[in-house]
């Protein structure tokens, strides 16, 4: 029986095996799963049992090329890393002192626990933690960022600080959950330009998850136009039903920031939030958005980008780099999402028992079956529901 010291449970409605399944990370692309001991809720923690975890493209970049992953303070793999950073569950173990949240309370999980005790943190900005990483031996901060630098969600269970739990109602399915954080990304971008966004005009670039969710919490907040740009037109139908007004396809569009400026009455946009990590997309970006205009980037590059420094000082062009889901935005995203402002769900596009995650990762790394957010879920029952559905 799992009864660690001073840990609340309830075993007769939640119970909880002393070893659970896990995903591990061996060499470059390489995931076994393994028997973990399931592990236990310090103070202000607790344990979430993982209904449901979407799979990212950072995911993948960190399955097969290590960073941004950072396990004791190098490359991720062979040390029993647990990948995995998009999950929701149910808390099933309150550690000492947290009554902030009940057991069978189901939650979206944030990323980042900042260590709280940098000068970032203190500003609520626990993404840009200054104790990133720190984790380990006479460096540990507590500081915490599921699957980067600590043990993520590709597993049964995992412990979470309150601090990075979002409470989620019974209407949310759990693969719109798994969203929650997705949007609450979308909305730091959006926050970090300004918020007030009613009436503004916004570009975002790229229609990956992420963009999709800045289109949906761009509208959402009372921006207008909306115009999404990208390469695969099944996508740009996605973002047009989560609220884009505008959609341009760059491979049928000779000048796509002509376009952009000419849906806008030629004068170009307001804010720009990139979210595409092409190479050329800081440059097109700030061609995009008028004198005075804010660029937010949202993607990680893969390589070192031109950028034309005298275009943006001489326009008074403000740009702003974001790293991940901060100042509380998921919560306003998930208000959002439970007043039904937008679907997050049509992005959503497959789901696979936990033990197939080498399938889900293959569908969400090739596309197949145009394949954009996939998940994978290790109550089985529920995952038999969803595809009798
Ligand atoms: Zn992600
Ligand atoms: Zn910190």
């Amino acid at each position: 029986m799992y009864a660690p010291q001073g840990v609340k449970t309830n075993h007769n409605e939640f119970p909880i095996p002393h070893t659970m399944r896990a995903w591990v990370l061996g060499d470059p692309g390489q995931l076994s799963m393994v028997e973990k001991e399931t592990p236990v809720p310090k103070k202000a923690e607790v344990l979430v049992r993982i209904d449901a975890v979407a799979i990212c493209a950072t995911d993948l970049e960190i399955i097969y090329h290590g960073p941004p992953a950072s396990i004791q303070g190098g490359l991720p793999f062979n040390k029993g890393f647990t990948p995995g950073h998009e999950y929701m569950g149910t808390v099933v173990a309150l550690g000492f002192g947290v009554d902030e949240y009940k057991l069978g309370q189901r939650v979206a999980v944030e990323i980042h626990a900042g260590c709280g005790q940098c000068k970032r943190c203190r500003e609520g900005m626990y993404t840009s933690c200054h104790n990133y990483g720190m984790n380990y031996g006479e460096m540990d901060k507590n500081h915490r960022a599921n699957g980067f630098t600590t043990d993520g969600g590709f597993c049964e269970y995992q412990v979470n600080h309150i601090n990075t739990l979002v409470a989620i109602n019974d209407e949310m399915s759990d693969e719109e959950g798994t969203l929650v954080v997705t949007a609450g990304t979308a909305m730091y971008a959006l926050t970090e330009l300004g918020g007030l966004v009613a009436g503004e005009s916004v570009v975002v670039t790229g229609p990956g998850p992420i963009g999709l969710m800045a289109v949906a919490v761009a509208k959402a907040l009372g921006a207008q136009p909306v115009i999404l740009t990208g390469t695969r037109d099944n996508r740009l139908e996605i973002g047009k039903q989560l609220g884009a007004d505008h959609v341009i396809n760059v491979r049928k569009t000779p000048d796509v920031v002509a376009e952009a400026r000419r849906l806008n009455g030629g004068k170009g946009v307001d804010y720009v939030v990139e979210c595409s990590a092409a190479t050329s997309a800081v440059n097109d970006a700030v061609r995009m958005v008028n004198r005075g205009g804010r660029v937010c980037l949202a993607a990680f590059a893969h390589e070192e980008v031109p950028v034309d420094v005298a275009h943006i000082v001489r326009n008074n062009i403000y740009m702003y780099g974001i790293r991940g889901e901060g100042k509380s935005a998921t919560h306003r995203a998930e208000a959002f999402m439970q007043q039904k402002r937008f679907d997050a769900t049509l992005i959503h596009t497959h789901t696979f028992p936990l033990e197939d995650l080498p399938t889900a990762i293959r569908y969400a790394k090739d596309r197949v079956e145009d394949a954009i957010k996939v998940v994978v879920k290790a109550k089985f029952d529920a995952v038999s529901k969803v595809a009798a559905e």
